[in-house]
């Protein structure tokens, strides 16, 4: 199919794509897999993902982007070109020749940086690459007219960075960005649970722990999670069972951090668009404001409205989508 728009969110952790009116069509891992015998990327995606951890020694998995940046060139373009060709393979798209792509990308991004993005996409078979700021994305996805005066609050907590951005009549006013995120998060449980329990868990077992007792505000029950790790001093596999209240306290600190950066970017706001987000309140996307009670967390202390994005994981890439239907109006308002 030619003359085709694609909107893409490259996140650290995830990629979404987004297909003209269709929605989300591929949601993968920023994974490849490569063989190194070979120098090829033998799997992108999901079929990555699962080899982390379990690869032989001539295959490496490889995340290329880190941060909300490519950090490494080569496979981020292979990746990217697997995903364009997953569209046509698996989707039943067809042939995706020389699309149109938006790509979102942090705020505070360097040219270099830019450059990067735009090169890789270029190289995995765009026509034209348009760039789109994540917070800007991430707000029109949320539903929001963008274009008109007026201030919102955009806090997007994704796997490597929080990004906090003011944004009023479509571009960045204020903004900031923490290296803390959704992964800090796990290396917090990971290590708690060695010094607490002599155990070492993987990547893939504090995901689960995050997701399923993890929270930024104390539950009301108590909940248990029994999880199976490598006892340090035997070296043999030893099952435990850890408490939300303790993975709470294991993660407080960065959250904390998280929130002190939105108060930051609150106190640096100009007073008018403050007084706007003061109505509108504060809007929370990303996978990882997902984390139980992130929302009321921040809300507490900053006595702001919070609101959750429906989708706060798809939201950047619903937001490209929106935002290829009227590129005209947006490149007028200087967003894109
Ligand atoms: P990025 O844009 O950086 O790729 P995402 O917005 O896709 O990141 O968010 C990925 C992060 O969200 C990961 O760290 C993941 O563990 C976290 N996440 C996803 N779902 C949940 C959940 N239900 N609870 C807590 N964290 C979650
Ligand atoms: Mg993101």
């Amino acid at each position: 199919m030619a003359g085709m728009d694609i909107g893409i969110d490259l996140g650290t952790a995830n990629v979404l794509i987004v297909v003209d009116d269709k929605g989300v069509v591929l949601s993968e891992p920023s994974v490849v897999a490569v063989d190194n015998r070979i120098n090829e990327v033998i799997a992108v995606g999901n079929e990555a993902y699962k080899m982390i951890g379990r690869t032989p020694k001539e295959i490496e998995t490889i995340k290329p982007m880190m941060n909300g940046v490519i950090s490494d060139y080569d496979n981020a373009e292979k990746m990217l070109r697997g995903f364009i060709d997953m569209l046509g393979e698996k989707k039943g798209m067809g042939k995706i020749v020389m699309p149109r792509i938006m790509v979102s990308v942090p705020s505070n991004i360097t040219d270099i940086e830019k450059k990067a993005v735009e090169d890789a996409t270029k190289q995995a078979g765009a026509r034209e690459v348009l760039l789109i700021e994540e917070p800007v994305a991430a707000a029109i996805g949320a539903g929001i007219d963008i274009t008109r005066p007026g201030g919102h609050l955009v806090v997007d907590i994704g796997d490597g960075t929080t990004d906090v951005a003011v944004i009023s009549l479509g571009g960045t006013v204020v903004s900031d960005s923490i290296k803390v995120g959704g992964s800090r998060f796990n290396n917090d449980i990971i290590r708690y649970i060695k010094r607490n329990y002599n155990v070492i868990i993987g990547e893939r077992t504090s995901e689960t722990i995050k997701k399923d007792i993890g929270s930024a505000y104390r539950r009301q029950e108590e909940r248990f999670i029994k999880i199976t790790g490598r006892d340090l001093t035997t070296g043999l596999p030893k099952s435990i069972t850890v408490s939300s209240f303790e993975i709470m306290d294991a993660m407080s600190e960065s959250v904390i951090q998280i929130i002190n950066l939105v108060i930051k970017v609150l106190q640096d706001t100009p007073p008018e668009l403050a007084s706007d987000i003061a109505s509108t309140g504060i809007i929370l996307t990303g996978g990882g404001s997902l984390l139980y009670g992130m929302d009321k967390k921040i809300a507490e202390m900053t006595g702001l409205r919070v609101i959750m994005a429906e989708d706060p994981i798809s939201c950047v890439a619903i937001g490209t989508g929106i935002a290829l239907g009227s590129v005209d109006i947006l490149q007028v308002a200087g967003t894109i």
